[in-house]
């Protein structure tokens, strides 16, 4: 645990000096103070910008028990979030509101159920060993309206194509609001920089530059939270939820990830060098190898819903293919596998989606990605295959094993994974690995527990 630098966030001089004079034009006159629960729901206090000194120095209290996942009960102390400077946001659409991501502490203390603490933890880790991590996030989400019996369905009715992806027609129709998206994303200086109609119906992607990976996590939180504020002040739904639709495919928050030192990016070589003409390191493949061994233990923070599992499947959706992972792969520009690259430099997980929590899910995948550095993993030849079609004795022939198909079997993967266990750190009261466990076991026994329609139509008359 980084205790150091929870605090350090103040000493930075030159940092509130930014944030000062962000603030000192009178034009933000509140701010959140936010931070997330394990699930990656943003929590937040308004309070009014000319506390901005008290905010930096004192932070902004809360009943953690209230808050979510946090890892307390209604008898503990208050949780208080100290902003990261480093994070000011204006809301584009509200410009006299910004918010600060905060690192949640405790009676001074940094909290170990904090997940941007817990991220900055293995970061510090990484750094130690001369790395950055970079990442950019893409995250795909259905925009949709609910119907007066509970159903939903795309907020636009024409958008009914078995092949949506790309319609420039579709997009065109929702031009509108995606745009308006866009020219928030760019407000906000990320570089927005391409909008797709994605291969389901009412499914978008809005993509932003890379940073390293604590901006990014940052970015990513805010990100789902804009979205979706702007759907709701259409009267509509913005939802990152996996797999909303059984027929259509299911909305991804693929990773890509580098490591860097300074401006060096040392995943990445001439693929005129690269025995495997990718264009990747040997660092790069020792990571890969790293993610390959620890893949069926981090899919349960990729991929942490109940819901996640709907998605990883290879069975065809309407368009024709899922575009989701289900079996443990690497190789080439191929979207079949787990591990994708895209070109020379970068690595794309595509386990993760948009129902995690991106602090969890980058610190998980920079602890297995290291681990393949430290043990020096070979991650065996790139994979060129259509894994949606090969059989299961063409992937035994060729090694290639399957991701866990449900939330379940996720979770007690990641209990058994030592590495991860450690990454993630200890709390009051043992491992935040166990902790994690148990809140995911009762989420999983939830949905356990219902009995669907798919059930009654099944069974009800079967014997
Ligand atoms: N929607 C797909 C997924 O669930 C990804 C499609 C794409 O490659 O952009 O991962
Ligand atoms: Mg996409």
């Amino acid at each position: 645990m980084a205790t150091s630098d929870v605090m350090d966030h103040t000493s930075n001089s030159a940092l509130t000096d930014d944030v000062h004079s962000t603030i000192a034009d009178g034009r933000v006159e509140f701010l959140f103070a936010q931070f997330v629960d394990m699930h990656g729901k943003p929590n937040a206090k308004l309070v009014p910008a000319h506390h901005l000194d008290d905010l930096l120095t004192d932070g902004a209290g809360f009943a953690g028990f209230a808050a979510g996942d946090i890892g307390q009960g209604p008898e503990d102390p208050d949780l208080v979030a100290i902003p990261d400077p480093r994070s000011l946001t204006v809301l584009p659409w509200q410009p006299n509101v910004a918010r600060f991501a905060c690192d949640v502490t405790v009676e001074g203390q940094p909290w170990p159920y904090c997940p941007r603490t817990i991220l900055r933890g293995a970061l510090d880790r990484a750094k130690a060993m001369g790395f950055e991590m970079k990442v950019g996030a893409e995250l795909e989400y259905f925009l949709v309206r609910r119907n007066a019996d509970g159903s939903i369905e795309p907020a636009d009715a024409l958008d009914t194509m078995e092949q949506p992806c790309y319609d420039m027609r579709a997009l065109t129709r929702s031009l509108d609001f995606v745009s308006e998206v866009a020219n928030a994303t760019t407000l906000l200086g990320w570089d927005n920089y391409a909008t797709d109609h994605e291969d389901a119906n009412g499914q978008f992607e809005q993509n932003f530059s890379f940073a390293d990976a604590l901006t990014t996590c940052d970015r990513a939180v805010f990100f789902r939270y804009m979205v979706e504020s702007l759907a709701q002040q259409r009267g509509l739904i913005a939802t990152f939820m996996p797999k909303p639709f059984a027929h259509l495919t299911g909305s991804g928050c693929h990773f890509h990830v580098s490591l860097w030192d300074g401006d060096r990016n040392l995943f990445a070589r001439d693929p005129s060098e690269d025995p495997r003409g990718l264009g990747l390191s040997e660092l790069a493949y020792q990571f890969i190898a790293g993610l390959k061994a620890h893949a069926s233990a981090y899919i349960a923070l990729t991929a942490p819903t109940v819901n996640s599992y709907k998605r990883l499947a290879t069975g065809a959706p309407t368009s024709g293919a899922t575009w989701a992972p289900a079996y443990i792969s690497y190789g080439y520009n191929n979207r079949t596998q787990m591990l994708r690259i895209p070109e020379p430099g970068r690595i794309e997980d595509r386990t993760v989606d948009g129902s995690c929590n991106p602090y969890l899910a980058a610190t998980a995948m920079l602890a297995a990605g290291l681990d393949g550095i430290e043990r020096g993993l070979d991650p065996g030849e790139p994979n060129s295959a259509n894994l949606y079609t090969l059989s299961a004795a063409e992937r035994q022939a060729r090694g290639i094993e399957t991701l866990p198909e449900n939330l379940l079997d996720a979770v007690r993967e990641l209990q058994r994974d030592d590495v991860l266990r450690s990454a993630l750190g200890a709390t009051r009261k043992g491992d935040y690995v166990d902790y994690f466990a148990e809140v995911k076991m009762r989420e999983w026994q939830a949905a356990h527990e219902q009995i669907t329609k798919w059930e009654l139509d099944r069974y009800l008359q079967l014997f």
